[in-house]
């Protein structure tokens, strides 16, 4: 039966006996196999008593048999609902409780914690271990791996995707069918992903990035990924000669550069080095190309909306920006307090509409309603600016926006110039209370490997290239900055930090 996401991601038909995953000890899963064991996982499903339309909430580690069941219950009509690793059981339990899953499927560590969360909302659990084995699997080898997928058109539920939790409690993204088809085809066609291509995948899968911009891509284009468990460099480095593509956070390119056997060789034969979930910055951007000739393509997206910009495969891929919106997207900047749109040039807050768009909040109408303008554009959160010609630049969440003596000041910007300083690695712009300016700039610095970094310096250095309103008050030296999973630093955990810092 047509099944809309499940039958655009098999669309190009690869060979049964053609590798979907290349694992780190030699093994495959083949495309055949995949077939086989997410209809086996259906199958269960079905058994388990899950119904179309019913979550199935997995917190487990990174293994075929997890990647692949998001892919049975596509296929039986289930709403997947991955959770992220590091969730304590009380966090899974406040997930567990909203979300109101029929089964979870979690690590044997944490089935004894998670098991009152489960007796509550009358879930089942069932095991799935870091080798694939556990209860789940066990259930597996009795099922048929042949099945008749569950009809689900374009506006059906296929996921539901909790956000990182960045700026607040992580909110649950519904995302349908075609918000997931229609984007994987865009980024096929926009990165020109082919069977031919090897995906080296060291991204997490509880996040869109790892599961739906790389696996849902990859798998329409019918190539093939070399799955590692988790980032490693080495491992990363030693996989690197048998791939054409890499996706990955900023600080995937920050350590492979950071690697000295890194060289331009090693990166030669290399089809396309894409980076998203986080700002890339510009420095990074410059000194890759420089150590390998490759211009890192940079993105932009988020759990809520999938993929909005991109970088050119061909053309310019500016250092700085996110891109162009993708084809289909369309993408406005406006007043964040009037919705009104802000001449080209100005800054503003970013806002979306396209089929990439996700369908609300689950059970957060109200947040559902706040977050989108009447005409169905929905607002990111997220401030930026356009160039003449059409780049999209990220100037900060519009949360973290510094509002100082009533100026505002774009963290991005201060970050960009503290980052060409010598000697640092990375900054992170924040604002602190502050008596008489309601918040002051206060600038968190990491140095290179083996630079000693001095504040009065980096102060200095900035004076005369920064308007005085936005110079750091003071600036904080760190080992390195906090940063969650994604690689996305926690302003938000700094700012608590040094919230008395100049009260
Ligand atoms: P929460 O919404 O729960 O606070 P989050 O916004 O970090 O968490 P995600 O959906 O994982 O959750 O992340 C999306 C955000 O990541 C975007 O809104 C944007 O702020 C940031 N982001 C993604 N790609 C880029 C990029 N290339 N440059 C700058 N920021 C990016
Ligand atoms: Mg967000």
């Amino acid at each position: 039966m047509a099944n809309h996401l499940f039958d655009a991601l098999m669309a190009a038909g690869a060979a049964a006996d053609k590798p979907f995953l290349r694992l780190e000890d030699g093994a495959s899963v083949t495309y055949g196999g995949l077939v086989a064991l997410s209809g086996q996982i259906a199958n269960a499903l079905v058994q388990l008593g899950v119904r179309p339309g019913d979550r199935v909430a997995v917190q487990v580690e990174k293994t075929p048999e997890a990647l692949i069941t998001y892919l049975g219950c596509v296929r039986a009509g289930a709403v997947f609902l991955p959770l992220n690793t590091a969730y304590t059981p009380a966090e899974v339990d406040y997930f567990l409780a909203d979300a109101e899953p029929v089964l979870c499927l979690c690590d044997p560590a944490a089935e004894a914690a998670l098991r009152p969360s489960a007796t509550r909302i009358g879930a089942r659990l069932e095991t799935l271990d870091a080798a694939g084995q556990g209860s789940f699997r066990s259930l597996l080898d009795a099922q048929s791996p042949a099945f008749v997928d569950v009809a689900r058109g374009p506006d059906d539920l296929a996921a539901i995707l909790y956000t990182s939790g960045t700026t607040g409690r992580s909110k649950g993204a519904m995302l349908t069918h075609d918000n997931l088809a229609s984007n994987a085809r865009t980024l096929v066609a926009a990165w020109r992903f082919t069977a031919d291509d090897v995906l080296l995948h060291a991204l997490p899968i509880f996040h869109t990035h790892g599961l739906f911009v790389a696996t849902n891509t990859l798998l329409m284009a019918g190539g093939s990924m070399l799955f590692l468990p988790k980032f490693d460099l080495a491992a990363l480095l030693a996989l690197l000669p048998q791939a054409t593509t890499l996706m990955g956070v900023p600080t995937f390119y920050s350590r492979l550069l950071s690697a000295p056997d890194f060289t331009r060789a090693a990166a030669a034969h290399m089809r396309l080095f894409i980076s998203g979930s986080a700002p890339l910055s510009a420095e990074v951007h410059r000194e890759f190309r420089a150590r390998t000739g490759h211009a890192i393509l940079e993105r932009y997206g988020m759990t809520e909306t999938n993929m909005n910009t991109s970088n050119p495969h061909d053309g310019d891929r500016r250092a700085g920006t996110v891109g162009l919106p993708l084809p289909g997207v369309s993408l406005r900047i406006a007043d964040p307090d009037t919705g009104r749109e802000l001449p080209q040039g100005e800054i503003g807050i970013i806002e979306v509409k396209g089929p990439n768009v996700f369908s609300g909040y689950w059970r957060m109408p109200e947040k559902t309603a706040q977050e989108f303008r009447a005409d169905g554009f929905f607002i990111t959160g997220d401030m930026g600016q356009v160039s003449a010609d059409g780049y999209v630049s990220i100037v900060g969440r519009a949360k973290d926006l510094v509002i100082s003596g009533g100026f505002n000041i774009y963290p991005a910007e201060v970050e960009g110039l503290i980052d060409e300083l010598p000697g640092v690695a990375e900054s992170a712009v924040i604002g602190v209370p502050h008596a008489d300016l309601g918040e002051a700039v206060v600038a968190v610095v990491a140095p290179k490997p083996g630079a000693v970094l001095d504040e009065a310096a980096l102060r200095a250095a900035l004076d005369g290239r920064l308007a005085r309103f936005k110079q750091p008050r003071r600036v904080i030296i760190l080992p390195a900055l906090p940063r969650n999973t994604m690689g996305k630093i926690q302003k938000a955990a700094l700012r608590e930090t040094y919230r008395d810092l100049l009260a």
